[in-house]
């Protein structure tokens, strides 16, 4: 399988170099040239296999230049047997024909560890067999960096070092991040706000000369293309376990990046029976205000209540945007940058064709937090506001009764207690077993000033082999 940009100019490339490298040198990013398909027949005799079975027949495909088929199964089994659930993404209904898929029952307690547990073995399987260390760098303000840490830090060769915000996240995700222990991961708070972090990972990407040409750096933001690939295996299971392939389903996913939407999308072309895919964003809405206007344009960014949606731009959006254009990179580059000065929007009947599969949905912080109130009066159950979202979105943008609606279950509630008071609930999320000594465990970081020699002097003298 080979893989092409989306802005159609840097060269294509096979899995282990589109695993390592972030974006394409042309700025766009990596799609694979082709999708696999697989007919009704094939999926149906996929139902009752167990997670990661399901999870090597719908990868494989994307993988098999790269990695041997025993080698991938038992990457896949390692995976997701650190998932604390027998189905690791279990349905719970929240009426007739209405479910949320948890996919809070990883190490971090959010879906994105259905990617980032992979990642870090994929990165490693490859980075062996290479003979090569890479050194990881990002900014969190919240999930991903404690997703990406818990990923890696069985890696032998990868050095992990993320920046958060001094004292500017909740303790629960700082103390996510700061009590994995592990020789190669290494917690950075910056003496300042989010964006100065994020400003010192792309200055060291943009000039590594602070490494010394010893190692390089690598990013596992969610433009990674094995992030995408591994979330599309969810939406076979619901789909399994509701009666799929032969019957069609509907899913709402709350939405920040657009990666974890894209990958339904991918499940349809794949071949699973999709009708309806319900974007769901919060205030921070441009995906919404696209799909209901066709008008693309950034706005200020809101903090809300979900802040793992929290976006100006959403990166992913280019992939669809991609297929949307007959694959025509040049029609992308253009387009996104005229939309990097002022509001474009695309021709009509690529719109309605985006239209014919995609609602959308935008959720505030007032119904997020009745939405969370209502469920709870109703099923007993807690919602996280980012399901929250997905759930509203869902009953709004509901087509056809008679089809299963699956909202992406992507936060367990105890990450997001503010949400939670603010909905005026008097109950308290407790976090699971494995994590109930969360705040007696001993935390490790290292606090920086806002000062890019500096981290940079920390980062060079701190990797393994430094
Ligand atoms: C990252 C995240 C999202 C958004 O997912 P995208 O793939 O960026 O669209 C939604 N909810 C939670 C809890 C997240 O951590």
């Amino acid at each position: 399988m080979r893989y092409i940009s989306t802005r159609g100019e840097a060269p294509a490339l096979g899995f282990e170099d589109v695993l390592l490298t972030g974006l394409a040198t042309d700025g766009g990013l990596y799609v694979p040239e082709s999708l696999p398909h697989f007919s009704l027949e094939e999926i149906r005799s996929w139902r009752g296999l167990p997670y990661a079975e399901l999870a090597f027949n719908v990868m494989y495909p994307f993988v098999e230049d790269a990695i041997p088929a025993d080698d991938f199964r038992i990457m896949l089994n390692e995976t997701y047997s650190g998932f604390a659930h027998q189905s690791v993404a279990p349905l719970v209904q929240l009426d007739s024909n209405e479910w949320v898929m948890e996919l809070f029952r990883g190490p971090t307690l959010a879906f994105k560890d259905f990617a980032l547990q992979l990642l870090g073995r994929l990165l490693d399987y490859v980075l062996e067999k290479r003979k090569q260390h890479v050194v990881i760098m990002g900014a969190t303000s919240g999930d991903t960096g404690s997703a990406a840490i818990e990923g890696c830090r069985r890696c032998e060769h990868v050095d992990i070092f993320i920046l958060h915000p001094y004292q500017r996240v909740s303790e629960v995700q700082r103390r996510q991040m700061t009590t994995v222990q592990g020789d190669n991961i290494h917690n950075i708070a910056v003496k300042g706000n989010f964006d100065d972090c994020q400003r010192m990972v792309k200055e060291s990407f943009g000039d590594q000369s602070f490494l010394g040409g010893k190692t390089q750096l690598a990013a596992v933001n969610s433009i990674n293309w094995a992030r995408i690939m591994a979330q599309i295996v969810y939406y076979f299971q619901a789909s399994l376990a509701l009666g799929g392939p032969d019957r069609s389903m509907a899913f709402s996913v709350p939405t920040g990046n657009f990666g974890d939407i894209f990958a339904g999308y991918l499940a349809k072309k794949m071949g699973l029976p999709i009708s309806q895919l319900v974007i769901a964003t919060n205030r921070n809405d441009i995906l919404h205000r696209f799909m209901s206007g066709n008008r693309y344009e950034q706005q200020q960014l809101e903090h809300t209540l979900s802040p793992s949606m929290d976006i100006m731009v959403s990166s992913n959006f280019e992939r669809l945007l991609f297929d949307l254009h007959g694959r025509d990179g040049v029609a992308v580059k253009d387009l996104l940058e005229n939309a990097a000065k002022g509001p474009v929007s695309i021709e009509d009947y690529r719109w309605k064709a985006a239209r014919k599969l995609f609602d959308s949905d935008a959720v505030d912080d007032k119904a997020t937090c009745d939405t969370i109130r209502e469920i709870y009066a109703k099923n007993e159950y807690l919602l996280d506001p980012h399901t929250a979202i997905g759930v509203r979105a869902a009953r709004n943008c509901r087509r056809d009764e008679t089809v299963p609606m699956i909202t992406l279950g992507t936060a367990h509630p105890a990450k997001f207690p503010d949400a939670i008071v603010e909905s005026g609930l008097s109950v308290k999320p407790q976090l699971p077993p494995h994590m109930a000594d969360l705040f007696e465990r001993e935390e490790r970081y290292t606090v920086l000033d806002n000062d890019l020699a500096e981290v940079q002097g920390f980062l060079s003298k701190h990797w393994k082999n430094a």
